[in-house]
């Protein structure tokens, strides 16, 4: 699977980079979300799927490799 991030969306809380930091990150500027990884993921793929649940602003989706 692949991620997408949607940073007008996202409201920089951090969840996703606490929840799987090789894969998310925020910017140092304005701490919205930046992609680590966009993969195809593997190894990381249940925690970015978690991260995807918990994301208070809906602004991770995961699509098909
Ligand atoms: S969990 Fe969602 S709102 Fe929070 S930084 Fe990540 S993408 Fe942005």
């Amino acid at each position: 699977m692949r991620i997408a991030i949607d940073r007008d969306a996202c409201v920089g809380s951090g969840m996703c980079v606490l929840i799987e930091p090789a894969v998310f990150d925020q910017n140092d500027d304005d701490g919205l979300v930046e992609l680590l990884d966009e993969g195809p993921l593997t190894d990381t793929a249940e925690t970015v799927e978690d991260a995807v649940q918990r994301c208070p602003a809906a602004a991770l989706r995961v699509t098909p490799d």
